[in-house]
């Protein structure tokens, strides 16, 4: 059976949600969207979804027509539709249907799509076992050209730094920042555990504010690991005893592989373990109800 989407105010069939050739999102990648998960029967961390959302529109000014209150209420609606409770939530807001020209100004208002769908990115046994991953070529875009704190619909940067890796053999790049720090995953942050400390790279990198990070960092704090946001190269992440990739459709996933090193004792640590149990904890008790009423 095929999924109830939402499109521009209706739910619609999946079959009848369908977008304009003129569309800019398609045309130019002119637009921004959200990846949102849902855990038993609770939308994780929608505030802070909805916020960067905002955020992102604000910082390529667009409008997108809908306040936070109604944005919240379209994916609770698009949960309850499909009658899902553990799900992947994609919000998708374009600059909307124009002309062959580039000028926003000539776009008629934005697309706003919400799909709510089950996936899962990566094998069970990649959860278990660690990630084999590469540190590729291509590096994290300019933050003074495009932002990566903006999720933007324009992911070729990543897509790029995917093909790599994925020619290379191994499922997912590590990106580094215009000056060779290590910035992020095409599609995750990246923590290393290394002399007791954990480390993430810090938002000045150039990467995007990652809410599942945003998470770790404060769930490793109560648990009183020292958590420290600091650049850190690939020497650092080599000879790290244990390292993570965090995001909302990879959650935690460890990795034991980077660049045909092996990491720490190339099995999953007992640090990310921890986190793993005290994250899934966390998904029980945060997030609004979808089905309260
Ligand atoms: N970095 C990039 C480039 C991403 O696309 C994502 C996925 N949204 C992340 C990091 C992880 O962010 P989050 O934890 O908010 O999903």
């Amino acid at each position: 059976m095929g999924l109830i989407i939402y499109l521009n105010g209706a739910f619609v069939p999946e079959e009848e949600a369908k977008v304009s050739v003129f569309d800019h999102g398609f045309l130019y990648g002119d637009g921004i969207f959200e990846g949102i998960r849902a855990y038993h029967g609770r939308v994780f961390k929608l505030e802070e979804h909805l916020k960067r959302l905002y955020e992102s529109a604000k910082s390529i000014n667009l409008s997108i027509g809908l306040t936070k209150q109604e944005m919240q209420e379209v994916v609770l609606e698009s949960l309850r539709r499909n009658g899902l409770k553990d799900a992947y939530i994609r919000l998708v807001v374009s600059r909307g249907k124009g002309d062959l020209g580039l000028n926003p100004d000539n776009c008629s208002g934005a697309s706003i799509v919400c799909i709510a769908a089950q996936i899962k990115l990566f094998e069970e046994s990649m959860y278990e076992q660690g990630l084999d991953v590469k540190t590729v070529a291509i590096r994290r875009n300019n933050p003074d050209s495009l932002n990566p704190r903006i999720k933007s619909l324009n992911y070729l940067n990543n897509i790029m730094a995917k093909i790599e890796s994925i020619q290379a053999g191994v499922i997912e790049a590590i990106m580094l920042t215009q000056d060779g720090y290590v910035a992020e995953g095409t599609a995750d942050n990246i923590f290393i555990y290394r002399n007791n400390v954990l480390i993430t790279p810090p938002l000045s990198a150039g990467i995007l504010e990652g809410v599942t990070r945003n998470t770790v960092i404060q769930l490793a704090d109560e648990l009183g690991i020292n958590v420290k946001e600091e650049l850190f190269t690939r020497h650092d992440l080599y000879t790290a005893d244990e390292c993570f990739l965090t995001g909302t459709a990879a959650e935690l996933i460890p990795v034991r592989n980077v660049d045909g090193r092996v990491i720490g004792a190339g099995v999953p640590g007992p640090v990310f373990k921890q986190l793993l149990e005290v994250f899934r904890a966390h998904t029980h008790v945060n997030g609004p109800e979808i089905y309260s009423m």
